[in-house]
């Protein structure tokens, strides 16, 4: 015996609409959030540091020179 699908109920989907002014504080907190990570990726070491101990720059050693920031 076969059973035919009685389902036919239709699902419709609302997207959000986002406008750009919504949009822009969390772009710039997301810019924000680039820039710190930039900076600990290529800053922060030496006079720079910001963190004692080696932790910090040996964690991200490896985006430092992937990225070609000087080092050693
Ligand atoms: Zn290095």
């Amino acid at each position: 015996m076969v059973h035919a699908a009685t389902h036919t109920g239709t699902t419709t989907l609302a997207l959000p609409v986002i406008s750009g002014a919504q949009l822009l504080p969390w772009a710039v907190f997301g810019g924000l959030l680039l820039v710190l990570m930039l900076y600990f990726v290529g800053a922060e070491q030496g006079a720079t540091s910001l963190i004692q101990g080696r932790e910090v720059h040996e964690f991200v050693h490896d985006a430092r020179h992937l990225l070609g920031f000087p080092c050693h």
